[in-house]
């Protein structure tokens, strides 16, 4: 699959020390492989390389980060702009009713996503109806009746020998009545796109002007699926996309490339056939997930969430003027207990694999509770100036802290490690900007 696919190009990537046209060039064609073995659009993968070569060769390279990592986060950026970038509300703004109409073809799953979307609404604390306008199936009314009782939502007795047309305009006055403020209309879908099927949605969509025209779209049909948008953008406008099957859809191609080719926005993605299986389609994590969790970004994302900006800035100006003390160093390991790992921050780090004893750094809950009580037991002065800390004074934080010399010596050397890697990497970094972005 496409994450596992990227990792193992990004760990070849990883032997080298610069960025250079031919290595970009040889992790660029794996990436554009791995996106069409995704199913990807064609055009859409090429684009997306030549936006990514761009970046990658141009200026945006941060120092902090090795060249495998800075491939990565480009793609991921670049990914997260393909689908969209931000994840896209729906519209309920204006006076209610809101109305929504459902389109797509047969078996989609319009009838069970306009179910999904009215308990969403519902918990939202919304009054939605359930209109259910396919006319074409003769169990199409009934299924859309039985989700609403499931959920107890209201839906419009709707009579099958009426024009779909006349069942929406007349269920206006049915939504009023029940005091709804949403209106969900369910039409018909056909095996394929067919004139005579859009000609009935384009009646529905000209009379009533909805407010969102929600494409229901099968993920698991990949490319068809953004012909599908495409085709039905073309003839009705649609605002948003719903993938269904999501769930079942390991490829991911569609996602990748609905809003690139149609423009159109997803804004929801299916994730099972349960009622309460939809969820807001968020760019940036589905980005995260094709690219593998427990990634090198993440951690650099982790660490820019626990570490207030105001703070890393202060600890950026520290490690760059050789400034850093004890103190900073207890509320460095308190922070980096907020995100997790603190090998997993340092691996990242230019030169940080030569370093040994970086496993002694990991703070468990205990470790990181003793560290703080040696620390707590230097004096002011000690804790300014680590190097005044000799044998008789290591004694004294020993027995003041409940702990041994051995345990404070280790501390100590963890300390200047950590202290001359940071002196290291305020130099590389050069500018504290890029430092304090990464902390
Ligand atoms: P419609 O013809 O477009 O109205 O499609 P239906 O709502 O009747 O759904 C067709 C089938 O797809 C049903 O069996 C649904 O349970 C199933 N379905 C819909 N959405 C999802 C989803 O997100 N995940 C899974 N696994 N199945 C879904
Ligand atoms: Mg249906």
């Amino acid at each position: 699959n496409l994450s596992d696919r990227l990792a193992l190009t990004f760990k070849k990537l990883k032997g080298h020390g610069k960025l250079s046209e031919s290595n970009i060039s040889e992790a660029l064609r794996e990436v554009r492989l791995a996106l069409l073995e995704a199913d990807v659009n064609y055009k859409v993968a090429k684009q997306f390389i030549a936006k990514i070569k761009d970046r990658a060769v141009g200026q945006e390279v941060m120092k902090s980060l090795t060249p495998a990592q800075q491939v990565i986060k480009i793609v991921r950026d670049e990914l997260c702009e393909l689908m969209g970038g931000e994840a896209e509300p729906l519209n309920l703004g204006g006076k209610a009713p809101h109305l929504f109409m459902m389109v797509g073809l047969q078996g989609s799953g319009k009838t069970t996503t306009s179910g999904k979307l009215a308990l969403m609404l519902k918990r939202q604390g919304r009054n939605p109806y359930l209109v259910p306008a396919d006319t074409q199936r003769p169990a199409a009314i009934e299924q859309l009746k039985k989700l609403g009782a499931q959920i107890q939502v209201p839906v419009f007795d709707s009579d099958p020998a009426q024009d779909p047309v006349d069942i929406c305009i007349q269920s206006l006055a049915g939504a009023s009545r029940a005091g709804c403020d949403v209106i969900i209309l369910d039409t018909a879908g056909r095996l394929h796109v067919d004139l005579e099927l859009m000609a009935q949605l384009e009646r529905i969509h000209s009379r009533l002007h909805p407010q969102e025209v929600l494409l229901v779209a099968d993920a698991m049909t990949g490319q068809d699926a953004v012909n599908v948008a495409q085709a039905f953008h073309e003839q009705l406008g649609l605002t948003g996309v719903v993938l269904t099957k999501v769930e079942g859809d390991a490829r991911g191609g569609a996602a990748l490339s609905i809003r690139a080719v149609s423009q159109v926005p997803i804004k929801l993605v299916g994730v099972g056939e349960k009622l309460d299986a939809l969820e807001p389609f968020h760019p940036d994590r589905l980005a995260g997930r094709i690219l593998g969790m427990g990634d090198v970004l993440t951690l650099v994302e982790k660490a820019g969430e626990a570490f207030e900006a105001e703070k890393a800035e202060a600890m950026a100006k520290k490690m760059a003027t050789d400034g850093f003390t004890l103190e900073d160093f207890k509320e460095q390991l308190q922070q980096i207990k907020k995100m997790g790992s603190l090998e997993g921050l340092l691996s990242m780090l230019p030169g940080a694999g030569k370093l040994k004893g970086l496993k002694d750094m990991q703070p468990d809950e205990k470790e990181l509770k003793r560290t703080e009580a040696i620390i707590d037991s230097m004096t002011p002065a000690e804790r300014d100036n680590h190097q005044i800390i000799n044998a008789s004074r290591r004694k004294r934080i020993a027995r003041g802290s409940g702990t041994s010399v051995s345990e404070v010596n280790r501390l100590l050397k963890n300390f200047t490690q950590a202290r001359k890697m940071m002196k290291g990497m305020a130099k590389m970094g050069g500018k504290k900007k890029q430092l304090a972005r990464l902390m």
